[in-house]
């Protein structure tokens, strides 16, 4: 289970660099990744004990793949039986659906004033996380 590794190190490094801690979990479960929803909730839950994450919410969407036509370059849910994008063309390349990964999380702040920060990708091609404000 390295996926749910992965996503709670990611998280977790964050809030301990900015001494944080992790409040909210949101992962986004491609539905051809092959990840069981509620084994996967329960094992991130398992694995945080004892990390900046422990006892944090975890949110887990399933997230339908997502193709790039080839053709047309159009962006097109494909379905499973025939793929095909409106173009008519069968030829693309899947960009989302085949994993699970972290979407954002948000960290709190034991001394801050302020609300607890969300942090999320701005772009969803970047690897990066920014920013953004915490809905709530
Ligand atoms: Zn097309």
């Amino acid at each position: 289970m390295d996926i749910s590794e992965r996503i709670l190190e990611t998280a977790c490094a964050e809030a301990e660099r900015t001494g944080g801690r992790v409040v909210t979990l949101s992962v986004s479960v491609g539905s051809l990744s092959g990840c069981h929803i509620p084994s996967l909730k329960t094992w991130l839950e398992e694995l945080s004990r004892g990390t900046a994450a422990e006892g944090c919410t975890v949110d887990l969407l399933a997230a339908e793949p997502l193709a790039r036509c080839l053709g047309c370059s159009r962006v097109f849910a494909p379905e499973r039986d025939r793929p095909a994008c409106s173009c008519g063309s069968t030829v693309f390349s899947l960009i989302s659906g085949q994993e699970a990964c972290l979407d954002s999380f948000v960290l709190e702040y034991p001394d801050a004033d302020g609300p607890p920060l969300g942090f999320g990708p701005a772009d969803p091609d970047s690897p990066g996380y920014n920013v953004l404000p915490a809905d709530g």
